[in-house]
């Protein structure tokens, strides 16, 4: 077992960020720690890689436990911190140089050549990091994570920010680390999860609401019965959730709405409803496919009951 996390709490004064957090991730799974802003992705981060101490509960990293053998966790842990804090004076290669002295890293000149090379530094390594766009930076990022061949790579929000090209960059740069490396990586974004992902774990208010196979979860959310309506007018939820099987509506404009099935087909009713209502219903259709509707599902319902 390449991470194991149990029972973790953590608490910031009053505030609850973690909530009892128990999950084991296998060496070379691609974990995708999935959660609204808030959640307590970063603060598990931390934990996982001794930045912080949690309150209670425990981490071991290949067998070595976070309050006894913390030096042995960073060793076997590469981390790339959220929002990529760098010494935006130095230089690509002279900031690699100083990672690799604080890890003690064996043949610098050549390891850093590597990780130049392996994350498509090349031509940039002679510029200073605060002349690189916002993809490169995260390039030397992951080169500094990786540069004393961590087992464990974890990833805080690493494509935040990024314009869509930089994103696929960044995301197949991580893919191909990943089939060497254990990775966990946190987003908000659904769909990050769907390109990158083995596993996906969902976390919403310090606690663990989902813990499914990439594959699994897709199948659930094509099961899920969710249609998005589009009314000629205005409508409201309250109305909407009195519609018998509907279990749910979320609002997407004044007009267009999902509605969640209880269970079966629901589009009759929804039909029967708009007569009643003297509305009419100017497109239906099946939203169930994306993961991201499950995602929505999964945090949305516990931060407003
Ligand atoms: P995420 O990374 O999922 O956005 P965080 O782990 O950063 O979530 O935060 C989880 C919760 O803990 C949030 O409510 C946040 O405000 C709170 N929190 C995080 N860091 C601190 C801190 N140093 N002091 C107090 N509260 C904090
Ligand atoms: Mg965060």
């Amino acid at each position: 077992m390449s991470i194991i996390v149990e029972n973790i709490t953590k608490e910031y004064g009053s505030q609850k960020a973690l909530d009892n957090v128990t999950f084991k991730i296998n060496a070379g799974e691609v974990i995708g720690l999935l959660g609204p802003n808030g959640a307590g992705k970063s603060t598990l981060m931390k934990i996982i890689t001794c930045f912080i101490p949690p309150t209670s509960g425990n981490v071991s990293v290949y067998g070595n436990n976070i309050y006894e053998h913390s030096i042995e966790v960073r060793k076997h842990v590469g981390y790339l911190p959220e929002n990529n804090p760098l010494y935006l004076e130095l230089y690509v290669r002279e900031y690699l140089e100083f990672v690799a002295g604080i890890y003690k890293v064996a043949n610098k000149k050549n390891r850093i050549d590597e990780m130049i090379g392996m994350t498509g530094l090349g031509a940039e390594q002679k510029k200073k990091i605060g002349a690189l766009s916002k993809g490169y930076r995260q390039r030397v990022g992951l080169a500094q994570a990786l540069i004393h061949n961590p087992d464990v790579l974890i990833l805080d929000e690493p494509t935040s920010g990024l314009d869509p090209n930089q994103l696929i960059e960044i995301r197949n740069l991580i893919k191909k680390v990943g089939e060497e490396k254990t990775v966990m990586l946190s987003t908000h974004i659904m769909q990050e999860v769907e390109a990158v992902c083995d596993r996906v774990i969902i976390i919403d208010k310090g606690k663990i609401v989902a813990d499914d196979t990439t594959s699994e979860l897709a199948s659930m959310a094509s099961r899920s019965g969710r249609i998005r309506v589009e009314f000629n007018k205005k409508v409201s939820v309250d109305l909407l959730k009195s519609i018998k099987g509907v279990k749910d509506a979320i609002r997407i404009s004044d007009r267009i709405f999902d509605l969640i099935a209880e269970k079966g087909d629901m589009r009759e009713q929804i039909f029967n409803f708009a007569v009643k209502n003297h509305l009419a219903v100017l497109s239906m259709q099946q939203t169930g496919t994306g993961m991201e509707a499950i995602f929505q599902d999964l945090t949305r319902k516990k931060s407003e009951s």
